[in-house]
């Protein structure tokens, strides 16, 4: 951008026009309600266009982008060789209902990079990835009942829109109208990073529980990683009890490390779930795992599951050319930046006096502000989000686009590079001074 003047106005015009518009025809304006702003106040910033660190809104302003699509970017945007892989793709056609050879590159590039995972099954979005996963499981276990822990998301999946929230092992509640007691009711959501509650589980439920699943490493109530030893836990208390585990690794997949999160701890699913980075930025994710139990999904076996748009030809080119762009020097590069940045912000809070907690799980990062270390989505909650409302608008009006909620992980790219950290790190001072003035009342 030529010339840029900080801050930038509160007031976004253009993209209010736009939002006004959208509130017309979608519910609340938006596709997908964290996009809203509603944790955050203000008016979504409607984007236009991406390069690599950078995002552009439709009042001509320019971010540099600590979102990056929630994930998927992990190259930055429109990476040239993501792009072309992409145009060559169109221009053969985008759709065809019958096989085809880019799903079965993809397939191979996972199975190649993820031990567990012996087949896979591509699908268009993490949340089809997980309700086929927990169908299969049950199919497969012949049992109903599914553990989910407090704070994992899983995608708006009926039976996984139960988070009872509290420190006590409970059956689900529905958190949403819509979701009917008999969806919910065999789901038993269990404090997080609490492998007691897990064993109890077990022990009040013999042989009805089909499967555990969790976050790898989740970031869906901010980054609250593993205890060592917890998914080890997990597993053996599946294959105690004869139930599946399923790590979903839509979010850590291909993120964490050149394996996600199974690269990081090595515990060994019996499914998986993945969805964001192996799509390039398209709809395309995928389960798999087990031969044997991949091998009841239909038309293998008779477990039905099915999509129109599965394993796409310009999703799957996407997805591959990202990924095999992928290296261990890319990781390395994020892994880094993502370090640097998280330096940044810790320093410069700390710097005002602001408690706070920056956890990490690899270069996923988000910051709690708390003085206690955050274990489970009760810890999460008990932070003082209005801080991170401040520090956020302030990030904003200084041109550094912040996940719009302080329960979100925060994600980096190979494409942020000195000029976008300095943008962050000149941001820093006024945006923490903005949290530690911030008070409750304000935020309301
Ligand atoms: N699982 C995890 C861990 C996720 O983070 C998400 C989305 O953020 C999903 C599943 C659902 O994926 P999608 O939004 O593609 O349906």
């Amino acid at each position: 951008m030529a010339s840029v003047s900080y801050p930038y106005p509160m007031h976004a015009p253009v993209s209010q026009t736009l939002f006004d518009r959208a509130a017309v025809v979608t519910p609340g304006g938006v596709n997908s309600p964290v996009r809203a702003f509603r944790a955050v106040g203000g008016t979504p910033r409607f984007m236009v266009s991406g390069t690599g660190p950078y995002l552009t809104d439709a009042d001509g302003r320019e971010y540099v982008d600590l979102v990056c699509s929630w994930g998927p970017m992990i190259l930055g945007h429109a990476h040239p060789e993501v792009i072309a892989a992409v145009q060559e793709a169109v221009a053969r056609g985008t759709s065809f209902g019958t096989p085809g050879e880019g799903e079965v590159a993809l397939a191979e590039e996972i199975v190649a990079r993820i031990e567990p995972v012996e087949q896979v099954r591509l699908v268009s979005s993490g949340t089809e990835a997980t309700m086929s996963a927990i169908r299969l499981a049950r199919g497969f276990t012949g049992r109903a009942k599914v553990i989910k822990f407090a704070g994992c998301y899983h995608g708006h999946v009926d039976a996984l829109l139960a988070a009872a929230g509290s420190g006590v092992a409970t059956f689900g509640l529905p958190d949403t109208p819509g979701v009917t007691g008999a969806q919910a009711g065999d789901t038993i959501v269990l404090p997080y990073n609490d492998l007691e509650a897990v064993h109890e589980a077990f022990h009040a439920n013999p042989g009805e529980i089909a499967c555990v699943i969790t976050e790898a490493s989740p970031g869906n109530m901010g980054v609250v990683p593993p205890l060592p030893g917890f998914n080890q836990g997990l597993k053996d208390a599946c294959a105690k009890n004869g139930a599946l585990f399923i790590s979903d690794e839509v979010m850590t997949g291909f993120r964490t490390s050149k394996a996600g999160w199974y690269g990081v701890d090595g515990v060994k699913p019996d499914l998986m779930t993945f969805g964001k980075v192996m799509g390039g930025g398209f709809p395309a994710a995928a389960f798999g795992g087990r031969a044997d139990v991949m091998a009841h999904l239909a038309p293998a076996g008779p477990v039905y599951q099915a999509g129109t748009l599965s394993g796409n030809p310009v999703a799957t080119a996407a997805g591959l050319a990202q990924l095999r762009l992928l290296d261990d020097a890319a990781y390395e590069k994020v892994d880094a930046v993502s370090a640097e940045i998280a330096g940044l912000v810790s320093a410069a809070l700390s710097e005002q006096g602001v408690a706070h907690r920056l956890q990490t799980a690899s270069n996923m990062f988000s910051v709690f502000f708390t003085g206690r270390e955050v274990r489970n989505y009760d810890d999460a909650r008990a932070q003082e989000s209005f801080r991170f409302n401040a520090f956020f608008h302030s990030m904003l009006s200084q041109g550094v686009y912040l996940p719009p909620s302080a329960f979100e992980s925060w994600f980096v790219s190979t494409a942020h590079d000195a000029a976008a950290i300095e943008r962050i790190a000149a941001a820093l001072p006024a945006a923490a001074r903005a949290a530690a003035a911030a008070t409750e009342e304000g935020a309301k």
